[in-house]
């Protein structure tokens, strides 16, 4: 494996309207918290520093990835991409290399987002972790986290699915600013997740009155399970020469999806 563990690509496409359910309150604070960014000169006059980190956090597929592409993009700024695993490794040192290589590459490309996904990989309490080679990961990344001027246009965005796993240094604030919570989606959530998978998707007409039920009868779905409903119901219409979705394409999906997120929840007992 090389040992740049990141995926880059610059000034991702996703925006803010592109995550749905994140709720006005959510999009205003996370708005206010880039706009020290932004105007750096100005937040500065004003005694704010902007931050340096922000933490992520809820169940998987809540759009915590889509998130952190629109904040890059909100910023105009590159996007690199890791998950937490990736600087798991046996050898001691090379953990703590990657990490040093993934801040120096962003750090160059500036601005630009680094955005770790399962963080709690990488950044679990340190007794729970154990290992000489998690620990000096970790340090790393502390490190990197506290080298960085506020203003050198990079932002750390790490997210997880166990807040309670992390380490408590990694979390002070000067490390991650900023902690959101990326809850499943309540009702008017569901609507507007399903509204975003649904537009330049034809669909019949019993389908499309359908739709404010379906955001009802969805609770506990998450994005990530609302989008693949819609995937299924598509490859489904497809698959019979359709040109729109029919109401049997989407009762089908309901149906695989409920089956899989139940032999998941069987399975996870
Ligand atoms: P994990 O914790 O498993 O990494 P995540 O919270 O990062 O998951 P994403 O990877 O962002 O979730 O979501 C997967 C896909 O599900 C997205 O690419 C998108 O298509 C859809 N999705 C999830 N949440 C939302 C949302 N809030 N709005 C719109 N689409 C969503």
């Amino acid at each position: 494996m090389k040992n740049s563990v990141a995926k880059s690509r610059p000034l991702p496409t996703i925006s803010l309207e592109d995550v749905g359910g994140l709720g006005e309150e959510m999009k205003e604070e996370i708005l206010q918290t880039l706009s020290t960014l932004k105007e750096p000169e100005r937040a500065s006059k004003m005694g704010i520093k902007p931050p340096k980190g922000i933490l992520l956090y809820g169940p998987p597929g809540t759009g915590k990835t889509l998130l952190a592409q629109a904040i890059a993009r909100e910023l105009n700024a590159a996007f690199f991409s890791t998950s937490g695993s990736a600087f798991n490794e046996l050898f001691v040192g090379v953990g703590a290399s990657r990490v040093r290589s993934l801040f120096q590459t962003a750090r160059k490309q500036g601005p630009a987002v680094i955005f770790i996904d399962e963080v709690d990989a990488l950044a679990g309490r340190r007794k729970a972790h154990g290992g000489e080679e998690a620990e000096k990961t970790l340090t790393e990344l502390l490190v990197q986290l506290d080298g960085g001027h506020s203003n050198d246009g990079i932002l750390f965005i790490a997210a997880t699915n166990r807040k309670d796993m992390l380490d408590e240094a990694f979390l002070r604030p000067g490390r991650i600013d900023f902690s959101f919570h990326v809850p499943l989606p309540d009702t008017k959530g569901r609507k507007e997740i399903i509204d975003i998978h649904t537009k330049g998707k034809s669909l019949a007409e019993n389908v499309l009155s359908s739709l404010d039920d379906l955001a009802e009868s969805t609770s506990g779905f998450s994005g990530a399970e609302l989008q693949s409903l819609f995937e299924t119901a598509s490859r489904r219409a497809v698959r019979n020469g359709q040109n729109v979705i029919q109401k049997q394409d989407l009762d089908y999906a309901l149906d695989r999806t409920i089956l899989g997120s139940t032999s998941r929840s069987l399975q996870d007992q």
